[in-house]
C-alpha cells in the first residue's frame, strides 16, 4: 500500500507517494499561488496529487500538512492566516476534484509524526519535536499518535511562557519559549552583544559573513569569544528551561530538534543534555531519561510526515 503527502506551504505545494515503510518514492511540486485564491491553491494541490497517483492502484490514503489551526475530524482549516483562509473545507474541495479523502493536519505536527515514527526516534512511542527557526514550532507524539487537542490547535511549545514579563512575543504574550529559542531571538540577542561590545569577534565573524545570523555566535565562540560564549550561554539555558518543561510534562523517551539552530549538532546537544537533565523532575531517581537528538529527515519530514497522517487511525 501507498500514501500520498502533500506539504501545503505558503510558497509551494510539495508532494510525494510514500511507501508502509515512510520511503519516498516519487516526488511533485507546484508552486502554491495563495494570493489567487483558495480554489486555485486547491487546483494546483489536486494536480500534485493526481499526478503522484498516477499508475499506481494501491493508494491507502492522502495527507496534507498545513500551516495554522486545522481539524481533521470536520476536515477544515480552521485558520490559516499564511494563506488567507478561515474555516475552509478543504477535505470537500480535494476531494470534489481528486476523490480522495483526505486526512489533515498542522505541518509543524506532520513533521513531527515522521520524525518520530520513521526519522531520529524510529522505535519510540513517545516523541516531542521541537523545531528552532524563525520561530519556534513542534508536535507531541504519545503511544504513536499526534496530541492534536479537541481543535486540533495543540502542540504549540514555542508559545509557553519560560521569563514572566519577558522578551514581547510575535503571539502578544510576554516571555514566550519562541521569544528566548527561535533563530529570531538568537540573532537578537546577538545583534545586542555586538552593539555594547564594539571590540568582540563577534563583528569579524558578522563581517566574514556578510550578515547576523543563528550561526554567529556559536563560530565566535568556539574562536573564545567572551562576548559571543555570554549569548551562547544564556541562549543554551533558556532552551534547556523550556525543554525540561517539555520533559516534566510529557517525560518522552526522545525531544528532537530541527531547524537552523539544530545544524550546531553535538556543540549544542552536549551542553543541552546536561542542563535539561539537572532541570528535569525526578532526574536523579528516574532509571531511563529522555533523550535529547537532533531530526534526521531535514525539510522531506513534511511530506513524509503527511503521508503517515493518512495511516493514523
Ligand atoms: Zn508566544
Amino acid at each position: 500500500m501507498y500514501y500520498i503527502g502533500i506539504d501545503l506551504g505558503g510558497t509551494n505545494i510539495k508532494g510525494a507517494l510514500v511507501n508502509e515503510a515512510g520511503e519516498i518514492l516519487r516526488e511533485e511540486s507546484r508552486p502554491t499561488r495563495a494570493a489567487l485564491g483558495a480554489e486555485t491553491v486547491c487546483d494546483g494541490i489536486a494536480a500534485v496529487i493526481t499526478a503522484l497517483a498516477e499508475g499506481t492502484d494501491a493508494i491507502g490514503g492522502v495527507g496534507i500538512g498545513c500551516p495554522g489551526t486545522v481539524d481533521d475530524a470536520s476536515g477544515r482549516v480552521v485558520y490559516a492566516p499564511n494563506l488567507g483562509w478561515r474555516d475552509f473545507d478543504l477535505r470537500a474541495a480535494v476531494k470534489e476534484r481528486t476523490g480522495f479523502a483526505l486526512r489533515l493536519g498542522n505541518d509543524a505536527n506532520a513533521a513531527a509524526l515522521a520524525e518520530t515514527l520513521v526519522g531520529c526516534a524510529k522505535g519510540a512511542q513517545s516523541a516531542v519535536i521541537v523545531t528552532l527557526g524563525t520561530g519556534v514550532g513542534g508536535g507531541v507524539v504519545l503511544g504513536g499518535r499526534l496530541l492534536t487537542g479537541c481543535t486540533g490547535a495543540a502542540s504549540e511549545p514555542g508559545h509557553m511562557v519560560i521569563h514572566s514579563g519577558g522578551e514581547k512575543c510575535a503571539c502578544g504574550r510576554e516571555g514566550c519559549f519562541e521569544a528566548y529559542a527561535s533563530a529570531t531571538a538568537l540573532i537578537r540577542e546577538t545583534k545586542r552583544a555586538m552593539a555594547a561590545q564594539p571590540q568582540s569577534l563577534l563583528h569579524t565573524v558578522a563581517k566574514e559573513n556578510g550578515t547576523v545570523d543563528g550561526r554567529t555566535a556559536f563560530v565566535a565562540a568556539q574562536r573564545g569569544d567572551a562576548a559571543a560564549r555570554a549569548v551562547v550561554e544564556r541562549y543554551t539555558d533558556d532552551l534547556a528551561c523550556g525543554l525540561a518543561n517539555l520533559v516534566n510534562i510529557f517525560f518522552p523517551e526522545v525531544i528532537a530538534l530541527s531547524g537552523g539552530i539544530a545544524e550546531q549538532g553535538e556543540a549544542l546537544l552536549v551542553p543541552l543534555r546536561e542542563r535539561v537533565r539537572s532541570l528535569s523532575y525526578a532526574s536523579d531517581c528516574a532509571a531511563r531519561h529522555t533523550r535529547i537528538e537532533r531530526c534526521t529527515l531535514g525539510y522531506r519530514a513534511g511530506v513524509i510526515g503527511a503521508a503517515l497522517l493518512a495511516r493514523q487511525p
